[in-house]
This record gives C-alpha cells, sequence and structure tokens, in this order.
C-alpha cells in the first residue's frame, strides 16, 4: 500500500468572537488542511494551525513548507508511520506544525486503513471520556468575571483565564481576583500568562499576589527562552508552574527536567509535530513525573480530534483544552456535537472518527495544491 497523493488546502475560519491574549488579538483561525489519499482508495485528513509566536511559523509559510515536506511521503506505506516522519524529517529541520499535520493525516488514513481509530493506534484508552476547561479572554477584570460566569453557567467547572499585562501585573491580579470573588471557591480557575510577564522578578510578584485566590497552577509566567527563570519563579512562588511555551517536544522537556523547571507541561500537537512527537514527549515527563495537558492552537475539528485521541489515550494526561471547535463560527468537521457541557466523547469510528464537510472545504478549493506521485 502507497501514499500517491497529497492535498494542501489552506483555510480560514471565523470565531464566534475574536480570542484575546497577552501577545495579541485573533479574530479568524488560519488553518493548512493536509489530505492525504493512497492507491487502496484511503484518504486521511491532518490540520496544521500555526501560530508564529509559539514555533515561528506563519500561515503562508507553513503552506509553503507543506510544499516542500509532504513529497516526503510519496510512494510510502502509511503502515510505517516512524519512518514516514523521519523522511519529512529529513527535508526541513523544525517546522513542527508544518509536520504535525502530515503526522496526523498518517494516522487518519492508518486508522480508516486498519478500521481502528486513532486512540487505539495510540495504546488504547485510558479513560471513557475527557473533560475540559473554557477559555476567557483577558480583559477588563469584571469583563472576565462575566464570561466566567457564562461558561460556568453552560455548565464548565474549571475556566483558564488569560493574563500577562507586564505594564500592569497588578491589573492580572485584579482579574483573577474579580473571576474568584464571582465564582466561589468551587469553581478551578487555571492562569495563562502566555509569556507576558516576561521575566522571574515581575512573575513571582505576580504570581505570590494571586496564591489567595487558589489558582490550579499559572501556566508560561515568562519568556519562552527562560527556562531557567521558570524554574526560578517555580522555586519562589508556591504554586505549580506549567510550561507551554518554553517546551515544544521531547528535547525540551528533557532538558525542563534537568532544570526542574516545570511541574506540568502542556503538550500541543502543533509544538511537537504530531502525535509521534508527543507521545516521546509524555514519555520522558511521566517518567519525570511530571503531569501533561494535552492543549490547543484553536483548532479546527481535524487537530481538535487528534488532540482529543492522545488525550484519552494518554494515562499521564490529567487536564484537557481542546476547545477549539466550541471558539469556531464555522468548522470543517461536526467535532462541536461530540462536546457537552464540559464533557467530551472521542469518535469511536475509524481513523479521526468522521468526514470533514466537503462543501465548506470546495469554497477554498481555488488555494488548493496538489503533490502527486
Ligand atoms: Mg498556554
Amino acid at each position: 500500500m502507497k501514499i500517491i497523493g497529497i492535498e494542501i488546502i489552506p483555510v480560514r475560519l471565523p470565531l464566534t468572537e475574536p480570542f484575546v491574549i497577552s501577545y495579541g488579538t485573533f479574530p479568524d483561525v488560519e488553518s493548512a488542511l493536509v489530505r492525504i489519499e493512497t492507491d487502496s482508495g484511503h484518504t486521511g485528513w491532518g490540520e496544521a494551525t500555526p501560530d508564529p509566536h509559539v514555533t515561528g511559523e506563519t500561515f503562508g509559510g507553513v503552506v509553503e513548507t507543506l510544499k516542500v515536506i509532504a513529497p516526503a511521503l510519496l510512494g510510502r506505506d502509511p503502515h510505517d508511520r516512524t519512518a514516514a516522519m523521519r523522511a519529512v524529517d529529513a527535508r526541513c529541520g523544525g517546522a513542527p506544525t508544518a509536520k504535525a499535520a502530515l503526522d496526523i493525516a498518517l494516522h487518519d488514513v492508518l486508522g480508516r486503513i486498519t478500521g481502528l481509530p486513532v486512540w487505539a493506534l495510540l495504546g488504547g484508552r485510558a479513560r471513557d471520556h475527557l473533560t475540559i476547561s473554557r477559555v476567557v479572554s483577558m480583559k477588563a477584570p469584571d469583563a472576565m468575571a462575566a464570561d466566567a460566569m457564562r461558561h460556568v453557567a453552560a455548565g464548565f467547572r474549571t475556566v483558564k483565564l488569560k493574563v500577562g499585562d507586564f505594564n500592569n501585573p497588578r491589573q492580572d491580579v485584579q482579574r483573577v481576583a474579580a473571576v474568584r470573588e464571582a465564582l466561589g471557591p468551587e469553581t478551578r480557575i487555571k492562569i495563562d500568562v502566555n509569556q507576558g510577564w516576561r521575566t522571574s522578578g515581575v512573575a513571582i510578584a505576580a504570581a505570590r499576589a494571586m496564591a489567595a485566590y487558589e489558582p490550579e497552577y499559572i501556566e508560561q509566567p515568562v519568556d519562552w527562552r527562560d527556562l531557567e527563570g521558570l524554574a526560578d519563579v517555580r522555586r519562589a512562588c508556591g504554586l505549580p508552574i506549567m510550561a507551554d511555551e518554553a517546551l515544544h517536544d521531547a528535547r525540551d522537556a528533557l532538558r525542563a527536567v534537568q532544570l526542574r523547571a516545570c511541574d506540568l507541561i502542556n503538550i500541543k500537537l502543533m509544538k511537537s509535530g504530531g502525535l509521534l512527537g508527543a507521545l516521546a514527549l509524555n514519555a520522558i515527563a511521566e517518567t519525570a513525573g511530571i503531569v501533561c495537558q494535552v492543549g490547543t492552537m484553536v483548532e479546527s475539528s481535524i487537530a481538535s480530534a487528534a488532540g482529543l485521541h492522545l488525550a484519552l489515550a494518554l494515562d499521564n494526561v490529567h487536564t484537557v483544552e481542546m476547545g477549539g471547535p466550541l471558539m469556531l463560527a464555522e468548522d470543517i468537521g461536526p467535532l462541536r456535537n461530540h462536546y457537552n457541557r464540559d464533557r467530551v466523547t472521542v469518535p469511536s469510528g475509524p481513523g479521526l472518527g468522521f468526514e470533514p464537510d466537503e462543501a465548506v472545504i470546495a469554497r477554498f478549493a481555488g488555494q488548493r495544491t496538489w503533490i502527486r506521485a
């Protein structure tokens, strides 16, 4: 069995409301879809949703990178995923988001060939369903409290607050205080700084001031390059620290373990280069006693489904944030139907478990690139 064609389709999907975090405001999701075709007539879908602030890959850049690396899959048997991804790696260093699209598509097509859901290819179920938290964009404190109340009323038991104002960290503390006051003691609150406090000095002071509001953890308080600073914050602030932007792959995880830089790791397929890279990363984390979360760049149904299959399969994954399908005004798959309040069931059909909506994808047909043997 051989891969005989790969199609690259850049799409732009509107969000229900702009997503606001410390480094930007995003009105829509830019995503490069990938479709793999085999000589047996099977197809598999993948998705690259770049965040230039995290991996340095832009929307246009990911499309161009895919044109360079995707031909490495031509003629390969999709059963041999590791060898296929090694061939992809040999064409281009880095570029984990572009590679994630190919890795996801390989898993989807192999699942369809074998009749197995992706979670079964990854080791089987560690649990029977997932519980997710809902993200609250960075706004004025009272507006964030109102958004958080809305999410709790919709059935979410954990909210994640986006903060990270380097010039006014005191207002970040007010944001957390306002949300805690509005929600009471029962709802869990997670804090994501998205590097916004930049330095460990600012981060330690801000995190200590937030401790009274009992956050579950503080995510990525300092610049992504500063793992030593992250370790300083962890030692000084007394709250669990999660690494996100600072940690992309297994190699980064090894360094974080050596530096004792974090208590938790946010795995994202767009950072790890896909599912195989995520398995390697998780193996290091789990061995070192570091718990993982499966997070997202705000992805459509395809990459979100891949993340959900991963989260279902890994015993070491304790929290899940695959909320992309809930934030999209238009999606290319039906994943939203698998969300009920904060509970998500993972599709159980072969591969990712659903067929993308060809009618939505057809709107972007003009931008398609075909790569054929
Ligand atoms: Mg984050």
